[in-house]
């Protein structure tokens, strides 16, 4: 891992490193932006979820019928029955459902800008560059779409530069993870020492948390202290996905982490998602990431249990963790353009359908 090569950073500082120029139009870079692609969606069906701490909505956006499919019981009881089918039996299906969770990390607005693109691909066609992309609409129209574009929109509130692209890896820490009160960058995964993130030793708080100081990634799944994970959670659990992804990003090439605490299978699943995945890369000549491993939970520390794991426990779903790049520069940051990285997250979304569809 990169340190930032600075050490301290003020809000007015932070705010003094943003660049002039807007993103391209087809960024989606903040709440306002992201609230004019939601009135654009009329074939689909736009739902909130629940608020956040800071009274922001979380909406969930469908496309495709939900199939009544019967579940006599929830995700591990069916399982411990030796019948997960008494969950839901996802062979009297006739399309598979894919669930896509938007960053609950308020700045990785490289996720939310996939979808909003994503949600205008099943509304016209085109995505907001205005480019055909008739291969993921295709695919999309065989499965069910469930979207939660912004899985964290106080963090997202917070974010003021709108894109990190060409900023660089102290301008990540400090409106990712924020600073303490002495100015200091927290950077990651020092982020995760306190949580929630509050009180006296908190100056700036990133956008990784919402305005309690609750990042979402990392919330207490059998006891949630933030609204977003239940809902997020629970609509997985309603949903029965076939196919989860959590979009994240950082400063390197595009990847995938292990999901973890999940069945050897499972793990097994999202490292083929990613093999295909990293072929539709090499044909744009994107770099890719090795293949995550398979393997069982061991090691001090030891991994850790997260959003993607408490998927996984109320649905059987294979849940996948994505890591897109911001386009940061300086050392060992990969460099790529808006534009790439709209290439990368919609070459995400074709990987995964299509392995949701031929499963
Ligand atoms: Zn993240």
């Amino acid at each position: 891992m990169s340190k930032a090569d600075i050490e301290t950073m003020t809000y007015e500082e932070a705010i003094e490193r943003i660049p002039d120029e807007n993103p391209p139009s087809f960024w989606i870079g903040s709440l306002e932006k992201l609230q004019d692609r939601l009135d654009e969606v009329h074939r689909g069906t736009v739902e909130t979820l629940t608020s956040s701490p800071g009274a922001r909505p979380i909406h969930l956006v469908t496309y495709g019928e939900r199939e009544s499919v019967e579940s006599r019981a929830n995700f591990n009881s069916a399982v411990a029955s030796r019948e997960p089918s008494n969950y839901v039996d996802r062979s009297e299906r006739e399309r598979p459902v894919v669930f896509f969770v938007g960053p609950v990390h308020g700045h990785e607005v490289e996720g939310l800008t996939g979808l909003c693109n994503f949600l205008s691909v099943l509304e016209s066609g085109e995505d907001l560059r205005g480019r055909e992309q008739q291969t993921l609409r295709d695919l999309a129209e065989e499965c069910r779409i469930v979207v939660i574009p912004c899985g964290n929109p106080d963090g997202l509130a917070r974010f003021e530069p709108r894109s990190l692209c060409g900023m660089s890896l102290a301008d990540l820490e400090f409106w990712g993870q924020g600073t303490w009160a002495d100015d200091r960058l927290i950077g990651w995964p020092h982020a995760k020492q306190l949580h929630p993130m509050a009180g006296d030793e908190v100056g700036f708080l990133g956008c990784y948390f919402n305005d309690d100081g609750v990042n979402p990634m990392h919330d207490e799944p059998f006891d949630p202290m933030g609204p977003e994970e239940p809902a997020i959670i629970g609509a997985i659990r309603r949903e029965a996905p076939a196919v989860t992804v959590s979009l994240h990003s950082h400063g390197y090439p595009p990847t995938f982490h292990r999901p973890k605490y999940v069945p050897l299978d499972v793990q097994a699943d999202s490292r083929e998602i990613h093999r295909d995945y990293n072929a539709l890369l090499a044909e744009q000549g994107f770099p890719r990431s090795a293949l995550h491993d398979v393997a069982a939970e061991s090691g001090n520390p030891p991994p850790y249990f997260n959003l993607v794991s408490a998927a996984y426990h109320v649905s059987g779903t294979i849940g996948l963790l994505h890591e897109c790049p911001h386009g940061l520069i300086g050392e060992n940051m990969f460099d790529i353009s808006h534009e790439g990285v709209l290439d990368v997250q919609l070459a995400l979304y074709e990987a995964i359908l299509r392995h949701a569809i031929l499963r």
